[in-house]
């Protein structure tokens, strides 16, 4: 069971600044069928205009081979987007139907504030929550806090981390991390993502986990193995690397809903849009991803099998 962040700071107010763009308002709310369905056909008009992806060419080229039109053979292929419109269609649609389907997303590390979410999440590297969620109980236990972590010997963490694979690297990381707070933060966590990164075991992905989750800072896009796969088959990025699709993403969804966004995605991914099988035949998306019938078809995995 996930425990909510309480977080062990001050509640930060959310900046009211939208990303740079000029993008179609999200409804906070589920809406009508009608519009669902409008907004699902504006996708469809405004990706038909730009053709352009790699899921056109494989698309294209299946539909050659077997000697059929490509628009009877690959649907999909006029589905994909090229253009900022189009993204942002899709994007608004997705968001709005995996809210409607995963009412209760959230951080499926077990945590009680920052501290443990820090420790949490760089057990999380390489590894699944539920293996984490096991081992937590005894650290936090044994050291309950920056002090206690960080005059921890790395042995003794080492044997209650082993489990979570990289154990040795992750028990410095978690010293390392304690002592640095204990010295530079007064034992607390900090709540920027410049002095995050600085703390040992913590990159980008960490920190955002932290600010959403345990402060509800939204900072940035916790961008995982999934949040890569699903932005990447839903045509909102062909960025390669982490960095690049969160920027990518940012403008296409509303501040306040960033945190929630990623357990969406996170969710989405480990329950139906699998990196090998992914089931589209009844994902609630498949009108507006324009990876649909492809990827159900080919079962291929355009990234590999990741944590979690
Ligand atoms: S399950 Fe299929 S239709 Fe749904 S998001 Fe994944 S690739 Fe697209």
């Amino acid at each position: 069971m996930a425990r909510s962040g309480g977080g062990s700071g001050p509640r930060q107010p959310l900046s009211v600044k939208k990303p740079g763009t000029r993008a179609t308002k999200t409804p906070t709310k589920a809406v009508s069928k009608a519009a669902s369905k409008a907004a699902s056909k504006a996708a469809t008009n405004a990706m038909t205009t730009a053709p352009e992806t790699s899921t056109l060419r494989r698309g294209a080229s299946r539909a050659k081979s077997n000697g059929q039109k490509p628009s009877q053979k690959a649907p999909t292929v006029a589905k994909s987007p090229r253009t900022k419109a189009g993204k942002q269609v899709i994007a608004s649609v997705a968001l709005e139907r995996l809210l409607a389907e995963y009412p209760d997303a959230h951080c499926e590390l077990d945590y009680r504030n920052a501290f443990e979410l820090v420790c949490a999440t760089i057990l999380s590297a390489q590894c699944t929550d539920v293996r984490v969620n096991m081992v937590t109980p005894e650290l936090f236990a044994r050291y309950p806090d920056a002090a206690a972590l960080a005059a921890a010997a790395p042995e003794d963490v080492e044997a209650i981390v082993r489990t979570t694979g990289f154990f040795r690297a992750k028990a410095k990381s978690l010293v390392g991390m304690a002592r640095r707070l204990e010295t530079q933060h007064h034992g607390q966590v900090p709540q920027t993502i410049a002095e995050l990164v600085l703390l040992p075991g913590v990159g980008r992905k960490t920190a955002n986990v932290v600010l959403g989750n345990a402060f509800g800072i939204n900072e940035g896009i916790v961008v995982d193995t999934h949040v890569q796969r699903l932005a990447r088959r839903l045509g909102l990025t062909r960025e390669p690397d982490p960095v690049g699709i969160e920027r990518e993403l940012m403008p296409l969804f509303p501040r306040e809903r960033w945190a929630i966004l990623s357990h969406l995605l996170i969710w989405h991914g480990r329950r139906l849009c699998f990196a090998r099988k992914p089931q589209c035949p009844t994902c609630s998306l498949r009108d507006v991803c324009p990876s649909a019938d492809i990827e159900a078809s080919a079962g291929s995995a355009d990234l590999p099998a990741g944590h979690g």
